[in-house]
């Protein structure tokens, strides 16, 4: 089914109906620059064709079921529902600095099974719609206008492996990108991958501004597959390969993730494989906190100590570090949490505000 988000279809509706252009780029200001009510946006249009507008290209496939607030930190978790009752999360994040950045979801679950992961504990239940995943970020745009602020970045980083749906997530990428929609700029995108190799540089060859991340987790190959055991079917010698072509082809840096694990990957052993892995290579790493809330994979998160000597070391061996803390801490904040607990009936620990207040201040 054809949403507001189909450029093509939508610029037909109104070539065939001889409706003014004008009209439809004031109508794409108002609902994708202004973020107004998708009601107040087809008043643009000549009043015999707002309905049948709104019939043919709905604005919001997702309505919203769920929303926590973190109050420690001022991160927003938003659950919300398909047409066809599946849940995906998407999380709105207020950094200190100031910066607003949206954390939003490809799939429903993962095929991937990573064991620190709710997502891949669901299993793959199916691929979002290109439409299903430009919603995330209208809703989001919705709550923050509200609030006077503005979304600096999109990270493609929640629900899902975004290179398993990669049709959607381009489309969706096109639509981001237009003038004529949301027209963000490409360096404010962020695609975080596993990492299939061929795909890395594939994707980097058609979007050489976007930047990447890579979900790294340990540069040994048998922790690795512990921790990821779909992601490791590919060999570090192939991410590595990647990540050095993707770097040659775009000019910029991949990050590496790295979730801290205790015991884990957080060893001397540990690190010292980390930094052969990275040592040449147009990347940094990016160390992040572990967030054991609700989690039932007997895994903790690292203590101060392993952060203290993984950044010194890393530093010292001339390789940029960056530690990302744990938001979201007072909601169930890992991707795929909230979708479970929602699903589940639960009910989240921290304040959650009902869908009917957020729509309100939203819309
Ligand atoms: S960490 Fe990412 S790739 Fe792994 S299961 Fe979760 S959503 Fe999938």
């Amino acid at each position: 089914m054809a949403t507001i988000h189909d450029m093509d279809e939508v610029e037909m509706f109104f070539r065939e109906r001889r409706i003014e252009r004008d009209l439809l780029r004031g109508l794409r200001n108002d609902f994708y620059k202004k973020h107004l009510d998708c009601h107040i946006a087809v008043q643009r249009l000549p009043e015999e064709w707002r309905a049948p507008f709104r019939l043919t290209f709905p604005f919001h496939p997702l309505t919203l079921a769920e929303c926590q607030e973190s109050r420690q930190d001022g991160t927003t978790k938003l659950v919300l529902s398909t047409g066809d009752g599946e849940l995906v999360e998407t999380v709105v994040l207020r950094m200190s600095s100031g910066r607003t950045s949206l954390c939003l979801s490809t799939q429903i679950g993962c095929a991937a099974g990573c064991v620190f992961c709710a997502t891949g504990k669901l299993g793959l239940r199916r691929n979002l719609e290109a439409s299903e995943i430009l919603d995330q970020l209208a809703l989001a745009n919705r709550l923050l206008a509200a609030e006077g602020r503005r979304l600096r970045n999109v990270m493609f980083m929640g629900m899902g492996e975004p290179f398993h749906n990669l049709d959607a997530v381009e489309e969706a990428i096109a639509v981001m990108l237009s003038p004529a929609c949301f027209a963000m700029s490409p360096r404010r995108l962020l695609i975080s991958t596993f990492g299939i190799p061929d795909t890395f540089v594939s994707f980097a060859q058609a979007h050489p501004q976007v930047r990447l991340a890579l979900s790294l987790h340990s540069a040994r190959q048998e922790i690795r597959a512990r921790l990821m055991p779909v992601a490791a079917r590919h060999s570090l010698a192939d991410l590595r390969e990647a990540i050095l072509e993707a770097g040659r082809i775009q000019g910029q840096d991949t990050m590496l993730e790295y979730a801290m694990l205790a015991g884990v990957n957080d060893t001397q052993e540990s690190l010292g494989a980390l930094m052969a892995f990275v040592r040449g290579l147009p990347a940094w790493v990016n160390l992040i906190e572990y967030n054991p809330l609700g989690r039932e994979d007997g895994l903790q998160g690292s203590e101060e100590k392993a952060f203290v000597m993984f950044e010194e070391e890393l530093k010292q061996a001339g390789i940029w570090v960056t530690r990302r803390r744990s938001l979201g801490r007072g909601i169930d904040a890992a991707c795929g949490q909230l979708a479970r607990a929602t699903r589940a009936g639960e009910r989240g620990r921290a304040t959650t505000r009902d869908a009917g207040a957020v729509r309100d201040r939203g819309r």
